[in-house]
Formats: structure tokens, sequence, C-alpha cells
């Protein structure tokens, strides 16, 4: 008999997660409280960047690999244009490049490339861009974006295409026995049970799950879009490094609708439960900044657009991907701080073959690996 499979959430996870368990046989039902991708998860907006250099973490660079050959193939399979190739341009800001240094080894052996470029070259091919305080650049040809929002709709659509079956619903509670996940209640009251419970509930994880409250932190993650002259679009994806915790990154061409330009930082809360999601000043002015720095032709370019958006963090920036403490058959997928979108074909397929095949899934990502205390950190802090 197939397995009956529960997936909350329907957004970069939690969609992969249920495409790749129908396809391979499972019954599965697909939850989501606001939709796939919507505006308030962390897969909402229009774009998420795919790039291999990893800094040197295996793991990560499997996923995106991986990853980066299913968004292919399905882009072009279901016929829906979710990846658009763009090169990448890494920028170290007095900063060393170790982090770049340790992705192309890793690159290299997979046939992918990042090139370190001499800056005076850069200068005469990108020169709207103000190389007087960059220390490296590297380029990386094959990165590129994806249509983040429309991903997860067709996902879910693909889903329910192979028989699988979405509800719209808010899941208050897990159905629980013995202190095993048995299920899941909506907020209608109706009890589903399944097999496998399988939670993908980006920042609202926690509320059914408290005790991963400790090693989660949400953050504000404010993205603009300015308006740029249309020579601008011709401009690399560019991502700024200026320290572990501080990077900034944007999309120039970002479907020809402004420039898309973001923070990495996670030092701005974020409170789920109030809407405020209006445009903080105190970003803007940071922004702003950042942005007169590298591109002063846009010192006093007009705000098309913005969005503010979710990250939910783990403690050390990296995933977090196990069983929920002492329950066999319930994983949460968690801690996607900041770097989860790309990665979503490969870890909805690995999850299909744990929970089928009972594939390892790499010990890095699991709850053991907290130690009492241990400080935050960013995925970008390399040792
Ligand atoms: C501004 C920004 C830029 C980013 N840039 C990149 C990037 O360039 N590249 C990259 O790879 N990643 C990027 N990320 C990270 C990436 O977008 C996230 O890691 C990823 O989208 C998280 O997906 P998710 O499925 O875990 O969570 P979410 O997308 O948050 O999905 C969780 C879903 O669960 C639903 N849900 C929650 N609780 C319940 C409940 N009780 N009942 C029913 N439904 C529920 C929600 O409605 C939501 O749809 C970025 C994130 C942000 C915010």
């Amino acid at each position: 008999m197939s397995k009956r499979i529960i997936v909350v959430g329907a957004g970069a996870w939690g969609g992969w997660t249920a495409y790749h368990l129908q396809k391979s046989g499972c019954e599965v039902t697909l939850i989501d409280k606001q939709g796939p991708g919507n505006p308030w998860a962390g897969s909402g907006g229009k774009s998420r960047i795919i790039r291999l250099a990893y800094g040197g973490n295996k793991d990560y660079t499997d996923l995106t690999e991986e990853s980066l050959k299913l968004w292919k193939h399905y882009s072009e399979s279901w016929e829906e244009d979710l990846f658009h190739q763009k090169e990448a341009l890494w920028l170290f800001r007095e900063v060393p490049p170790t982090y770049a240094e340790l992705s192309i080894p890793l690159m290299e052996k997979r046939g992918y490339c990042l090139a370190k470029e001499p800056i005076e070259s850069l200068k005469e091919r990108y020169p709207e861009i103000n190389f007087s305080d960059i220390t490296s650049a590297f380029i990386e040809p094959e990165a590129g974006y994806l249509e983040a929002n429309r991903a997860c709709e067709v996902v879910k659509d693909r889903f329910e295409h192979l028989g699988g079956k979405y509800i719209q619903a808010n899941v208050i509670k897990l159905l629980q026995t013995d202190d095993q996940v048995e299920g899941v209640i909506l907020d209608s009251g109706e009890k589903l049970s399944a097999d496998y419970t399988i939670l993908a509930c980006g920042p609202w994880l926690s509320e059914l799950v408290p005790a991963i409250r400790p090693y989660i932190h949400i953050s504000r993650q404010e993205v603009y879009y300015f308006k740029a002259p249309s020579h601008f679009y011709n401009l690399p994806i560019w991502l700024e490094f200026r320290a572990a915790d501080q990077m900034f990154y944007g999309i120039p061409d970002h479907f020809k609708e402004g420039f898309k330009f973001a923070y990495d930082e996670r030092t701005w809360a974020l409170d789920l439960n109030k809407d405020e999601r209006g445009v903080t000043k105190e970003i803007l002015h940071h922004m702003r900044k950042v942005l007169k720095n590298r591109f002063p032709e846009l010192t006093n370019a007009e705000v098309l657009k913005h969005h503010t958006c979710v990250y939910e963090n783990s403690r050390d920036g990296d995933f977090i991907i196990d069983k929920i403490p002492g329950c066999k058959k319930a994983i949460i997928l968690a801690g996607s701080s900041g770097h989860g979108f790309k990665m979503g074909p490969a870890i909805g397929k690995l999850i299909a073959d744990h929970v089928l095949e009972d594939k390892p899934i790499p010990s890095s990502l699991s709850l053991a690996r907290f130690t009492k205390n241990a400080p935050r950190k960013s995925q970008y802090e390399v040792n």
C-alpha cells in the first residue's frame, strides 16, 4: 500500500517535497494556510539567486548542483521559464576572499567555474560599478535567478496534476498519540492522519513544534527596487561581501522592473504576529549608502517597489533537516537561513528518498549538531 504523507507548507521546501513524494507513488496531502509562495512566507517575492559557490561546503554544493540540474530539467519539461541564467559577480570589499577561494575546487571538480578577475578589466567592462574599495572579484558564469513565488505555484500545480491533494487551511496542532505524530489538526477541527508528517512551515514552525524555538531566530529582510537607466540591465547579478555577516546583493535586470537590491544581514527582527511590513527608514538609509558607494549613478534613484520578507535563521546559518526529537515519523525542514530557495528541488528529493528508501540525511543538518549556548553565526563564516 502506498504511504500516506502530509506536508505542511507549500513554500520552496514543502512544495518540492510533496511533488517528489507524490511522483514516487505516495498519497500526499499538501497544506498551506496562505498559499504557495505567499508574500508573508520565506519564498514570497519574485526572484531568488542560484549560485554554486558555497564556500567549500560539500553538502550544499552537492544539493545546489543537483537542484540546478532539476531547475533546468523541470523548466524545460514543464515549459515554464523558472530559471534565468545570468553570470554572478562576487565582490569582496576589504575582506579576504576565502569564501570564493574555498568554493573553487568543489566547483571545478563538478565542471563549473568561479574565476578570479583582475579589477582593472572589470572597471572597463562595468563602468557603472565603483571598484575603488574592492580588493578581489570573481565571476561565476553559470549562476542565475529563479522565479520564486511563481515556481511555488507551478510546483503545487504539477503536484496536483500528479494526483496530489492540496488544501488551503491552517494547521493548528499536531495529531499526537504516545508522543508520536500521527498527522495534523486543521483550524476547522478536521483531523488528518498520515504515515509520515513533514513540517516545512518556514518561520511559523515553532508554533507547531515549540522544541525548535531555541535554534531559530527570525529576521526582517527588506528588498528594494530602484529605478535605473536601461544600461544597468546589462550588469551581472552582484554579490558584495563586507564581512561574514554582512553581504549585499542585487539583480540589476530584475524582469526589467527595476534594480533589485537587498541585504543579507540578520540584524533587524521581525514580529510575525504584527503586520509591520512597510519601509523602515533606517534600513532604507543604510541601503542608500551602499548603493551610492557601489553604483554612484543611482545615488538618488527613486524606489519603485519595496517588499519586506523574512529569514528563518538557524543559530549557525545551516539548515535543520531532522526528525522531531523522539518522533519516528515526523520530519522538520527548518532554518533555511536566507539561502534555501535554490535547493528546494534537491531537498524535496532527499526527503522523498529518506522516507521511501531510508537514504541518510547529512549529519551536518541534524539538530544534534547544536551545542548549548552556541553563538549565532551566519552561513558565510568559514573557518
Ligand atoms: C529577501 C529574501 C531573499 C532571499 N534570497 C535567496 C536567494 O537569493 N537564494 C536562495 O536560495 N534563497 C534565498 N532566500 C531564502 C529562501 O527564499 C528561503 O530559504 C526559502 O524560500 C524558504 O522556504 P520554505 O519552504 O522553508 O519556507 P516558506 O516559504 O516560508 O514556506 C512555509 C509555508 O508554510 C505555510 N505555513 C506555515 N505554518 C503553517 C500552518 N500552521 N498551517 C498551514 N500552513 C502553514 C506558510 O503559509 C508558508 O507558505 C531569500 C529569502 C528572503 C526572505
